[in-house]
């Protein structure tokens, strides 16, 4: 539980005279996130992937994707996974900055409205019920959950469940091993997803192992199509 949960709105007034906002990448006040900044992240290039977002030489299937298809539809992420960039996604995930998640759900917001897709619902990739309960909240939540909010959509943060704790991906070597880490670690408990059209949201992707994983728990719960959407790609 963090610090602005136990006190409430007023107490995160407080707060915030206590410790006014400062820009997360380069420490400027007045703001979480400061113009220039935001107009300096590393934007996710073309071309790349049109299934797993990974660089490729044309906008096409890469010949992974060809080999074994993701149980997703397709992934996207406006940002690589550099510069301020990261500093936003270790801010939202271990500083306690949840006010990040608006600024960042914002800038979702405005890459979707330049590439939408089909989606009846937003739902974020859950962590294990302990690690939430020392974290105090689920960072991929916030984020969806302030999507959600522009895109006047519904969140579903209880149908998708983290059925066993797994290694951090980033302890995982290779692209096997994080495949074996999640597989099976992604459950429905109910058939509240059958018939919607899925957005799956995620702070960061990088090998679209946990996103694939949990595709498939969404294809079996009946959800009719995935698409996820992670704020950074490590390309
Ligand atoms: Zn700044
Ligand atoms: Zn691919």
């Amino acid at each position: 539980m963090n610090l602005a949960s136990i006190l409430g709105k007023a107490g995160r007034q407080a707060v915030d005279l206590l410790f006014p906002p400062r820009c997360a990448v380069c420490g400027s006040s007045d703001s979480f996130l400061c113009p220039r900044c935001q107009g300096s992240l590393p934007a996710a290039e073309p071309p790349r992937c049109s299934v797993c977002w990974q660089p490729a030489d044309r906008e096409e299937v890469c010949s992974k994707c060809a080999r074994s298809r993701p149980a997703f539809d397709g992934l996207r992420s406006p940002f690589v996974f550099q510069g301020g960039v990261r500093e936003l996604v270790h801010g939202l995930k271990y500083q306690h900055q949840s006010v990040l998640a608006e600024s960042m759900a914002e800038l979702l917001f405005h890459f979707l409205e330049g590439s939408p897709r089909p989606v009846d619902v937003v739902v974020p990739v859950p962590l294990f019920p302990r690690r939430q309960r020392v974290r105090g909240y689920n960072q991929s939540g916030l984020l969806a959950a302030a999507l959600a909010r522009r895109m006047e959509l519904p969140v579903d943060g209880r149908s998708l469940v983290r059925l066993r704790s797994t290694a951090s991906q980033a302890e995982t070597q290779n692209v096997e091993e994080r495949r074996v880490n999640v597989r099976d670690a992604f459950g429905c408990h109910d058939r509240q997803l059958a018939g919607r059209r899925v957005l799956l949201i995620d702070d960061v992707s990088t090998t679209g192992a946990t996103l694939d994983a949990c595709a498939q728990a969404l294809r079996r719960a009946g959800a009719t199509s995935v698409w996820a959407l992670t704020f950074a790609h490590e390309d």
